[in-house]
C-alpha cells in the first residue's frame, strides 16, 4: 500500500484514462516504428548538446567522390531538360542504359547484393547533384533508391527475394515502381480499398497458395515502364486458408508487370516535368504467398513496413532535391542580380533584392544544414520518423519559398519559358515536391508534432502505454512511476523556461565560440517549448489530435529548433568560419520568430484561457527576435552576390552546367562582370559612357574591348526564348498560325 499511488495517482489514473490519447493499432504502429534523436533533446526542455556535436560529420569515401565525379556528371551531359520536357517526353534511351550499366538503380542495395551501398550521405548528394540540372533526371535516380521494392526487400526481405530480386534491381534488369496511393485513398493511405484475397491458383503450372489482387493506383512514378510493383494493398482470407484473421490488414508484395491483369503503360503528366508517372489497374492478378515481401509472416504487416521505409527515404530524397533546388536559386540569383542593371545600378545593391536574396541564401544554408545532419544520423543506424518528417516538410516549404523569391528576382527573364530559361523546370516541379511522400498540409498539421510529441516527449509514451495496459494493477504501477517523473520533469523545466525568458541565461557548450548566444536562446526556447506542450497535453488530452491547428504550430516551433541545431552543426563541421556567421545569424533570427510567433499563438488559441495568462508571464513568449536585422539581411546578400568562400561553400557540389545552356551564359557573364569591375567604377567615377571613356582616354582601346565584350555576354543573358510560329508549330503539333487582325479582315 503506497499513499501516493492509492490517494492521489489512482484518480489522476482514472482521469487521465479519460483525457490522454489512446493509440490505434496503425498509430501504435507509426509510432513505434522509428527512432528519434536530438529532436528528443529539444523536446526535453533542457537540451544535450553533446549528442548534436558527437554526430560524425558526413563525408564521402573515394569510390562515392567518383561517381559523383565521374558516373553522375556524365548521366547529367546526356540530359536536356528542354528536350524531355517540350519534345520527346522521357530521358534519351542512351541515358537509361547509362544509369543501369553504371548501378544508379542500387545506391542504396549492399555490394554482397550487386548494389553501390552508398551511405545515406552519398546517395543524398548523388540526388542532390542530378537535382542541380535536372529534376526528370533525378526523379527517375530517386524512385527506385527511396521508399520501394529496393529499400522493403533491403529491410524486411526473405533470404530468397533477397537473393532473386536485389541484383536484378541493382543492375537494372527489374525497375521498379512502388504504389500506395490509390484512387480514393491518398493521405489516409490506410483506407486504400485495393485488395487481394488469398486463395488457390496457378503458378509455374502448379496450384499453390496464393492471392488473387485487384488495384487501382494512381500518380504512381515509374509505373509506366516498371517491369515490377511493389504493392500496398488490404489482405484478405474469407476462407481461413492462413488462420482465423479474415481481415488481415495491409500488406506488401511484388507484382510483376507482365502478369495477366496488370495494366500499366498510361501516364500522368506531372506538372509538365515529363518523368515517368502514371496509374496502374490490376484485375484479378494471381501472386504466390512467396511474393508477400518478408514472405508469409509479414502478411498485415504493411503499415508497419512503410512507415519505417519512409523513415529513411523521406529525409533523404525531397531534401536532397530541395537542398539543390535552393542553392541552385542562391548561385543564379546572386549572380544575376550583379549583372542585371536597372536605375544605373546591378539590381542587387538594392535593399529591396537583397531581402529576397538574403533568404534565398539562408534557407540554402539551413536546408542543407538539414540534410547533412538528418543523413549523418541516418547512417549512425537510426530510423528518423520525426526528423524525416521535418525535413520533407520545412525543406520542401522553404524551396518554395526561395524559387519564389529567385522568380520575383529575376522577373521577366524567369517568367519566359525557354531553353534558356534555367528557373523554370524548377519552379514548375515545386507542387511536386510539396505532394509526394506525405503532403505538405497533412505532415504539417497531423505527423510532425503529432508523432513527435509521443515519441520524442521523455514521458508520454510511457504513460499512454501505461494506460492502455489491461491488467488495471499493472496499469497504475507503471502510470503511477512514468506519471510522477513527469511531474518531477515539469516543475523543473517550468522554472528553467522562466529563469531563461527572464535572464536570457541558457545551457551552452562551453567551447561554443561565437555561436554561443545562440545555443543559449535556443535553450531557452527549448524549454519554453516543453512547457507549452505539457500544458497542451494537460489541457486538451485527447482532443489534441483533433486541434490540427495547435498541432501545425507545434510542429513548427519543433522544426525550426531542430534546423537552427543543424545549422550549429554544419557551421562547426565546415570549421566555424567567420565568413559564414551572417548566414548562421540570418537562419537563426529567422528560426527563433518563427518559434516566438508559433508558441505566442499556441497559447492565445488554447481553449482554456487562464493557460494563457499563466505562461504568458512564465515564458514570455511575445519577447520574441523580430527576425534577421537589415544589417544581417545586407551581409547575407552579399555573400551571394560577390564571389567569396561562403558562396562556394553555399553552392558547391552542384552540376557545372555546360557553357552554351542559359546557366553557362549566366556563369560566363558573371566571371566577365567581376572581371571587368575596376573599369566599371573607373567609368562610374568619371560619369562616363564606356565609348565617352575611351575617347576622354579613361579606357585604353583593349579596355573597352573587354567592355564591349562584358556588354554582349550580358546581354546574352538577359536575352529571353522567341519563336517564328514555324518554330513554335513544332512545339505544338497542329497548332494554327496566328491569323492578324489584317487577315482576319480581309
Ligand atoms: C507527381 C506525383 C508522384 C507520386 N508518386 C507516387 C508513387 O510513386 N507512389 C505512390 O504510392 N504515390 C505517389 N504519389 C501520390 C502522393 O503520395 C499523394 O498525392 C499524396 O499522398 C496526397 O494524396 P492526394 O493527392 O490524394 O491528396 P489528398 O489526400 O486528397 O489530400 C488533399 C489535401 O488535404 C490535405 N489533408 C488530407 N488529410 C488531411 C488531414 N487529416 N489534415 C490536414 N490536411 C489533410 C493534404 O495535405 C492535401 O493538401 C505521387 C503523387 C504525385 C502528384
Amino acid at each position: 500500500m503506497s499513499f501516493r499511488k492509492d490517494y492521489i495517482t489512482k484518480p489522476i489514473h482514472k482521469w487521465a484514462k479519460g483525457v490522454l490519447p489512446t493509440l490505434s493499432e496503425t498509430e501504435a504502429e507509426a509510432v513505434s516504428s522509428g527512432d528519434v534523436h536530438f529532436e528528443a533533446e529539444l523536446f526535453s526542455g533542457n537540451p544535450d548538446w553533446n549528442k548534436l556535436r558527437s554526430v560524425k560529420a558526413p563525408t564521402l569515401t573515394d569510390a562515392e567522390r567518383a561517381f559523383i565525379d565521374g558516373p553522375c556528371r556524365a548521366f547529367c551531359d546526356m540530359v536536356d531538360g528542354w528536350e524531355i520536357d517540350k519534345k520527346t517526353g522521357d530521358l534519351p534511351p542512351e541515358a537509361w542504359d547509362f544509369l543501369r550499366q553504371k548501378g544508379f538503380f542500387g545506391m542504396i542495395i549492399p555490394k554482397e547484393f550487386g548494389g553501390l551501398g552508398f551511405s545515406a550521405f552519398a546517395h543524398s548528394e548523388v540526388v542532390r547533384y542530378i537535382a542541380s540540372h535536372n529534376v526528370v533526371a533525378a526523379v527517375t535516380v530517386m524512385v527506385p533508391n527511396s521508399l520501394g521494392p529496393g529499400e522493403l526487400i533491403h529491410q524486411f526481405g526473405t533470404d530468397e527475394q533477397k537473393q532473386t530480386w536485389l541484383p536484378r534491381l541493382a543492375d537494372g534488369s527489374e525497375l521498379p515502381a512502388f504504389g500506395l496511393t490509390s484512387e480514393d485513398a491518398g493521405s489516409d493511405a490506410g483506407a486504400m480499398t485495393d485488395e487481394g484475397i488469398v486463395c488457390k491458383g496457378e503458378w509455374n503450372g502448379e496450384e499453390v497458395l496464393g492471392i488473387r489482387m485487384n488495384w487501382a493506383k494512381r500518380y504512381i512514378t515509374l509505373a509506366p515502364v516498371a517491369t515490377v510493383l511493389g504493392l500496398a494493398f488490404q489482405l484478405r482470407d474469407p476462407d481461413g486458408l492462413l488462420g482465423d484473421v479474415k481481415d488481415i490488414g495491409i500488406t506488401c508484395a511484388l507484382v510483376p508487370t507482365d502478369l495477366p491483369g496488370v495494366e500499366t503503360g498510361r501516364r500522368h503528366l506531372p506538372s509538365g516535368t515529363m518523368f515517368m508517372n502514371g496509374p496502374t489497374t490490376g484485375k484479378d492478378v494471381f501472386i504466390p504467398l512467396e511474393n508477400i515481401i518478408g514472405g508469409p509472416d509479414y502478411a498485415g504487416k504493411g503499415w508497419m513496413m512503410l512507415m519505417s521505409a519512409l523513415a529513411a527515404g523521406r529525409g533523404i530524397s525531397l531534401p536532397s532535391l530541395s537542398a539543390a533546388a535552393t542553392a541552385m536559386a542562391a548561385h543564379t540569383t546572386g549572380a544575376y542580380s550583379r549583372i542585371r542593371k536597372q536605375f544605373n545600378l546591378p539590381i542587387g545593391l538594392f535593399g529591396g533584392v537583397q531581402e529576397p536574396m538574403a533568404r534565398i541564401a539562408s534557407s540554402a544554408y539551413t536546408i542543407d544544414a538539414g540534410r547533412r545532419l538528418t543523413t549523418a544520423v541516418l547512417d549512425e543506424g537510426y530510423k528518423l520518423a520525426v526528423i524525416s518528417a521535418i525535413m520533407k516538410y520545412h525543406a520542401t516549404d522553404r524551396m518554395r519559398d526561395a524559387i519564389n523569391d529567385a522568380m520575383d528576382v529575376h522577373s521577366g527573364k524567369a517568367v519566359i519559358d525557354g531553353p534558356l530559361n534555367y528557373l523554370q523546370p524548377i519552379y514548375r516541379t515545386i507542387p511536386v515536391g510539396i505532394t509526394v511522400e506525405g503532403a505538405n498540409i497533412v505532415t504539417r498539421n497531423l505527423i510532425i508534432f503529432g508523432q513527435g510529441a509521443i515519441r520524442a516527449h521523455p514521458h508520454m509514451l510511457d504513460e499512454i502505454e501505461a494506460l492502455q495496459e489491461p491488467d488495471e494493477e499493472k496499469s497504475l504501477d507503471a502510470f503511477d512511476k512514468h506519471f510522477w517523473a513527469h511531474v518531477s520533469h515539469a516543475i523543473k523545466t517550468t522554472f528553467r523556461a522562466t529563469w531563461s525568458a527572464w535572464t536570457g541565461q541558457g545551457n551552452a557548450p562551453a567551447d561554443a565560440g561565437k555561436v554561443a548566444p545562440i545555443y543559449r536562446r535556443l535553450s531557452r526556447w527549448s524549454a519554453a517549448y516543453a512547457v507549452v506542450a505539457d500544458m497542451a497535453f494537460l489541457t486538451l488530452g485527447g482532443a489534441l489530435k483533433r486541434k490540427e491547428m495547435i498541432s501545425a504550430r507545434m510542429g513548427d516551433a519543433l522544426s525550426e529548433m531542430f534546423l537552427i541545431s543543424a545549422v550549429l552543426k554544419r557551421w562547426e563541421d565546415d570549421g566555424r568560419n567567420d565568413d559564414d556567421l551572417p548566414l548562421v545569424h540570418h537562419a537563426a533570427e529567422t528560426s527563433f520568430a518563427r518559434i516566438g510567433e508559433a508558441l505566442d499563438e499556441t497559447i492565445a488559441n488554447m481553449p482554456a484561457k487562464w493557460v494563457g495568462w499563466l505562461l504568458r508571464p512564465l515564458i514570455r513568449p511575445g519577447h520574441y527576435a523580430r527576425g534577421p536585422s537589415d544589417e544581417v539581411t545586407e551581409a547575407v546578400a552579399k555573400i551571394v552576390y560577390e564571389p567569396c568562400e561562403a558562396r562556394t561553400r553555399l553552392t558547391s557540389g552542384l552540376y557545372r552546367a555546360a557553357e552554351d545552356s542559359g546557366l553557362g551564359l549566366l556563369n560566363h557573364a558573371y566571371a566577365l562582370v567581376l572581371e571587368a569591375e575596376p573599369l566599371e567604377k573607373r567609368l562610374r567615377d568619371a560619369k562616363k559612357t564606356p565609348r565617352e571613356g575611351l575617347e576622354a582616354g579613361i579606357l585604353s582601346d583593349a579596355e573597352f574591348q573587354q567592355l564591349e565584350e562584358v556588354a554582349v555576354a550580358v546581354q546574352k543573358v538577359i536575352a529571353v526564348d522567341d519563336y517564328t510560329p514555324d518554330e513554335l508549330a513544332e512545339l505544338f503539333p497542329g497548332m494554327q498560325r496566328p491569323t492578324t487582325w489584317k487577315e482576319a479582315a480581309e
